[in-house]
């Protein structure tokens, strides 16, 4: 979903969506590289200069899958978004972005992705890698499937 920038001109906007939304179900499952049961967002963007700033709340829940074994993993998140963004080329030196903490994005065309938004938000919560809770499980798991490659490679091998 595309925001002009000039709708922000006048004052800050709210954008809220749940599951029934498709552009933030679908952002966020393909984020997440699962399936979605729980969806809530609820940001205020604001125009600085520039600079677009999204700040707000977003929880969401869900089944993804373990990034070593493929086993169903619970996914449940709930945290606060705080990210800006500069229309592309912009050097970036905005005194009032010296902030670390803030995770400064580009716009073009004068209109920001809400999907865009809505990944990097996501991507930035998130660990890298998403493994099982149980450890042990996991480990039995990928042994299974190694030792199954191996013979397939062997038979093949034999032949
Ligand atoms: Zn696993």
């Amino acid at each position: 979903m595309h925001l002009a920038i000039a709708a922000l001109y006048a004052k800050p906007r709210t954008v809220s969506f749940v599951l029934a939304d498709d552009w933030a179900r679908e952002a966020t499952e393909v984020a997440l590289e699962g399936v979605l049961e729980h969806l809530v967002g609820d940001w205020t963007l604001q125009l600085d200069g520039v600079c677009v700033e999204v700040k707000g709340s977003l929880a969401f829940a869900g089944t993804g899958h373990c990034d070593r074994c493929y086993e169903s993993v619970r996914i449940e998140e709930s945290l606060q978004v705080h990210l800006a963004y500069l229309p592309e080329g912009h050097s970036g030196k905005d005194p009032e972005l010296s902030s670390d903490q803030l995770d400064v994005g580009w716009y073009r065309n004068k209109s920001i992705i809400l999907d865009d938004v809505l990944s990097e938000a996501i991507a930035l919560a998130l660990p890298s890698r998403r493994v099982c809770n149980d450890a042990g499980a996991c480990d039995e798991r990928m042994g299974a499937m190694l030792q199954a490659a191996h013979q397939t490679n062997s038979t093949a091998h034999d032949l």
